[in-house]
C-alpha cells in the first residue's frame, strides 16, 4: 500500500502503518490535550495504540490461518480505519474461508474474555476505589471496545468477517458465485439501511453504509472473475487456428506471415508440431533493425516461454502470464506438440464475454464441467 511505513516483520509479515494513521493518532493526542492537558493526552494516545495492537492482532489471527492453509500474507497495514492483512489469495474452499474469517474476530473474543477476566479478579481482591484507577478504566474501555469489534466484524455485509462468514456458509450448499451474488445482495441492502438510519442518527453510519457497498460491489465482481478463471480449462479459452513458423522459417517468412494474418504472435514448431518458441510482432521489428531478412526465425524468437497444459485452469495460465512478463502463453500437449496459444488478446476478449453474460447464466461457450 502505497504511503505507508513498515514498522516490523513479524512471522514473515511485514507490519506497516499507513501515513494517515500518524496524522490521525496526532489528532487524538490534540484533541485530548485540548481537554486535559498532557496526561490526558497521553492517555488517549495510549488507549487508541492498544485498540490498534488489538486490531493487529485481529490481523494477525486471519494471516496465520490462512498460513495454516499454505496461503502467506505479504502484510498487514493499520489505517485509522482498521486494519486491512493483504492475503497472498482467499481459500477456494467454503469452510477453509469460514475458518479464516472467523479467526480474526475470535482474537478479540479472547482478549475480552481475558481482560474481563482479569478486571473481575482485580474487582473481587482490590477495593473498589480502584476501579477509578486510570489503568482499570483503560483494561475496562479496551474490554469494551474488544466486544465492539467482534460485533461490528460480524455484520454480514462484505468488507466485514461477517460478509465472508456469510458467503462462506451459502457456498456450502451453493455454487461460489451464486454465494457470493447472494451475500452481496445481503451486504447492499443492510448498507441501504445503515445509509437510512445514518441520516437522522449518526453520519458516520453513512460512511461505513458507502464502505459496505462498494465492498459488496467488489466482491461481487472479483466472484465473477474467480468463477471464470476457476471453472474455465485453458482449452476453451485458447486461440487454436494459428499460423506456425516452421524451425527451418527465415524473418523474411514471418514478416510475410505477419503481414498477411491478424496474427501477433507465433509459434515456431518442429517437424513433429512440437514447440521450440515464440516470435512475436515486435520481436520481427527489433530484429529486422540489427539482422538481415534471411536471418534464421529460431535465432531471434523467444525461448523457455512457461507452457501450460490443455486441462490447466484459465486462471493459473493469466497468473503465469503475468508472473513470467511472457508476450503470450503456449498450450502443450504431453509430449510438448503446440495445441494453441493464449494471447493478450485473447484474455481482453475472455473479461469482455464475461462482464457481457446474463447474471446467472453461463455463456454458450462455457460447457459445465468437474470442478478442478
Ligand atoms: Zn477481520
Amino acid at each position: 500500500m502505497r504511503w505507508s511505513i513498515k514498522i516490523a516483520r513479524i512471522a514473515g509479515i511485514e507490519v506497516r502503518i499507513h501515513i494517515t494513521f500518524l496524522l490521525f493518532l496526532a489528532w487524538i493526542g490534540l484533541s485530548y490535550y485540548r481537554i486535559g492537558g498532557t496526561p490526558a493526552a497521553a492517555a488517549g494516545v495510549l488507549f487508541i495504540l492498544a485498540l490498534f495492537a488489538c486490531v493487529l492482532l485481529h490481523e494477525f489471527g486471519h494471516a496465520l490461518a490462512a498460513l495454516a492453509y499454505g496461503i502467506p500474507t505479504p502484510d498487514i497495514t493499520l489505517l485509522p480505519i482498521g486494519g486491512v492483512a493483504r492475503l497472498q489469495r482467499m481459500p477456494d474452499k467454503p469452510w477453509q474461508e469460514l475458518v479464516v474469517a472467523i479467526a480474526g474476530p475470535l482474537v478479540n473474543v479472547v482478549i475480552a474474555a481475558a481482560l474481563i477476566f482479569l478486571l473481575d479478579r482485580r474487582a473481587d481482591f482490590e477495593d473498589l476505589g480502584r476501579l477509578q484507577m486510570p489503568e482499570i478504566d483503560l483494561l475496562a474501555k479496551l474490554a469494551s471496545v474488544n466486544i465492539s469489534l467482534v460485533l461490528f466484524n460480524l455484520i454480514p455485509a462484505f468488507p466485514m468477517d461477517g460478509g465472508r462468514v456469510l458467503r462462506s456458509l451459502l457456498a456450502m450448499a451453493l455454487p461460489y458465485s451464486r454465494a457470493t451474488q447472494i451475500a452481496a445482495w445481503i451486504g447492499q441492502a443492510l448498507a441501504f439501511v445503515f445509509g437510512f438510519v445514518g441520516l437522522f442518527t449518526n453520519p458516520m453510519l453513512i460512511f461505513i453504509a458507502f464502505f459496505i457497498f462498494l465492498g459488496a460491489q467488489q466482491e461481487a465482481a472479483m466472484a465473477q472473475m474467480k468463477d471464470l478463471s476457476l471453472n474455465l480449462p485453458v482449452s476453451e479459452a485458447m486461440v487454436t487456428h494459428l499460423v506456425r513458423l516452421p524451425h527451418l522459417a527465415t524473418l523474411d517468412e514471418a514478416v510475410e506471415a505477419l503481414l498477411r494474418t491478424s496474427q501477433h504472435e507465433f509459434p515456431v514448431v518442429d517437424d513433429a508440431d512440437r514447440l521450440l518458441g515464440v516470435l512475436t510482432r515486435d520481436d520481427m521489428i527489433a530484429a529486422l533493425k540489427h539482422h538481415g531478412p534471411a536471418t534464421p526465425v529460431v535465432d531471434v524468437m523467444h525461448r523457455d516461454l512457461p507452457v501450460v497444459g490443455p486441462h490447466d485452469p484459465f486462471g493459473e495460465a493469466f497468473r503465469l502470464m503475468q508472473e513470467s512478463a511472457s508476450p503470450a502463453l503456449p498450450v502443450v500437449d504431453r509430449v510438448g506438440r503446440l495445441l494453441g496459444l493464449i494471447t493478450p488478446e485473447n484474455i481482453g476478449e475472455m473479461m469482455l464475454v464475461n462482464s457481457l453474460r446474463p447474471r446467472d447464466g453461463r455463456p454458450a461457450w462455457h460447457r459445465p464441467r468437474v470442478a478442478i
